[in-house]
């Protein structure tokens, strides 16, 4: 099987070209543009993306938007996938009407989005937004190398990392059978929350401090962005729910600033796991109303190489 970046852009061609082909000729002649979702980090202004951490080793500065846009001769719009889904919730799913909100996704890892006056927050190179690498410790080792991010502790690659050792240690008689049955290296998420639901303190433990984590991170973000809403996505808290959201929310009326804190609203994604579907159009049709997204945006280079 074909691999590596072009096999990538030449599937995305032929399921694009695929659907326009399906389509009736009313719909076909209103396609205006394309929306492509893509892991970061990437330059949304040229269109390129860097190097994804999960896409192999090939995957280096591929000019994907230009690529598709020559192909299918429609202007074609790249973006960090969190923010793509931020933009979805906006226009049809938890951020309705809403101008100024957070958005996260808690799965594997811990993505984030800043909407600031109903416009994605970029910073000058693209990257802003990670909100899942924010510190909440000064202890924890992330997957991306840093220190104490929140991701080190809700991520469910940094969950199945401690409950492996759990198990290997012997605290977790739960995750030690798991472990048994499944092999230790499929050890995940889920696996945790089933102990803790099964009364195993070490998977307890593991859950807590995710949920704790995840509490503390929204307190600073409440702080710090004033948003109006915190809107949370991703399979584990699609699962968890409220046991993760609850404790955010009471942690946030605890601690935060009495304004902000008397504003803000932590809720449920609503979109699944469609949302980078849904998120497409509102992407488009955004870019294509503002000429700072035609041929790039020279930034000035960074001070630092
Ligand atoms: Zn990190």
């Amino acid at each position: 099987m074909a691999h590596g970046p072009a096999a990538i852009v030449d599937a995305c061609e032929a399921a694009l070209c695929e659907v326009r082909s399906q389509v009736g000729a009313e719909i076909r002649d209103a396609i205006v543009g394309i929306g492509i979702s893509s892991p970061g980090p990437l330059d949304p202004w040229s269109g390129v993306v860097v190097q994804p951490p999960n896409l192999g080793p090939d995957f280096v500065n591929v000019p994907i938007g230009s690529e598709l846009s020559c192909r299918l001769g429609l202007p074609a719009f790249l973006e960090r996938d969190t923010n793509v889904a931020a933009l979805g919730e906006m226009a049809f799913g938890a951020a309705r009407d809403c101008a100024d909100f957070l958005y996260l996704t808690v799965s594997t890892g811990v993505g984030g989005a800043i909407v600031i006056d109903g416009r994605i927050l970029h910073g000058p190179d693209g990257t802003a937004g990670e909100l899942g690498h924010m510190p909440v410790s000064m202890e924890g080792v992330c997957g991306c190398g840093g220190v104490g991010h929140l991701e080190a502790f809700l991520g469910g690659a940094a969950m199945a990392r401690y409950a492996r050792a759990a198990a290997a240690e012997g605290s977790s008689p739960f995750l030690a059978a798991r472990a048994v049955q499944k092999g230790s290296a499929a050890v995940e998420a889920r696996d945790i929350a089933e102990g803790e639901d099964a009364g195993d303190l070490a998977c307890h433990a593991i859950m807590e401090r995710g949920r704790r984590a995840f509490a503390v991170a929204c307190v600073g973000f409440v702080d710090a962005l004033n948003p109006t809403r915190i809107v949370v996505g991703g399979a584990i808290s699609d699962a968890q729910g409220d046991r993760l959201l609850g404790p955010a929310r009471a942690e946030v009326a605890a601690t935060a600033f009495k304004t902000p804190r008397s504003r803000v609203q932590i809720v449920r994604a609503e979109l699944g796991a469609d949302v980078g579907l849904a998120g497409g159009h509102p992407l488009v049709i955004a870019r294509l109303g503002d000429p700072a997204w035609r041929g790039g945006r020279a930034n000035p280079p960074s001070a630092n190489g």
